[in-house]
């Protein structure tokens, strides 16, 4: 379902999760009701507020159940939720926060986590596992070779002629790697 309207709220983080939030009801009577809120904070929105500006009176009309109808931002995967799903991934957006949250959302769909899933992606396993970004698979090898020191005390000889491509190849089976937000990869270090 496409909406008519986007966030009127002026976003200063734009993968911040942003929600559709609609009544049932109306839409059962053909009328477009709802609003922009942001996914912190989602339990907490009331009828009252989804129909807010609509000129329907809900509480005559007996509106009572709202529903997340299409979402803005970064999530993991697109889909419809109810409003205290949307506040629980609103509470990791602020625990992650918005230089990562790309990123934890790529791991997320990498591990095949479901937005009404039951269970939801441990931000501290995320931090332990992720590698940063870069601009590709070889990129990371070569900053992980630095990183590690790995070539320490190597004869010349065997750095010039390291076959870093090969130890790639071989590092891989222990990593999975993403799609970037804008071109480039996150690198997860595998369990
Ligand atoms: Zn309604």
């Amino acid at each position: 379902m496409t909406s008519p309207l986007r966030p009127s709220v002026a976003i200063t983080e734009p993968d911040r999760p942003q929600i559709w939030v609609g009544c049932f009801r109306c839409r059962n009577d053909g009328l477009l009701v709802g609003d922009w809120f942001d996914a912190v904070g989602a339990e907490t929105i009331t009828v009252a507020e989804v129909h807010r500006g609509s000129g329907v009176d809900w509480a005559e009309e007996g509106c009572e159940e709202i529903w997340v109808f299409d979402t803005d931002g970064v999530w993991p995967t697109s889909t419809e939720m109810d409003t205290t799903t949307a506040g629980r991934w609103g509470e990791l957006y602020e625990l992650v926060g918005p230089n990562q949250w790309p990123a934890f959302c790529a791991w997320a769909r990498s591990e095949g986590v479901t937005i009404d899933g039951e269970d939801l992606p441990d931000v501290g396993t995320f931090e332990e596992r992720y590698e940063g970004e870069h601009d590709d698979w070889n990129a990371f090898v070569w900053h992980h070779v630095v990183e590690m020191d790995l070539q320490a005390g190597w004869p010349d000889e065997a750095v010039r002629y390291f076959d870093v491509t090969r130890y790639g190849r071989d590092l891989r089976h222990s990593y999975s790697v993403e799609d970037a937000q804008y071109g480039g990869v996150y690198v997860f270090r595998d369990a």
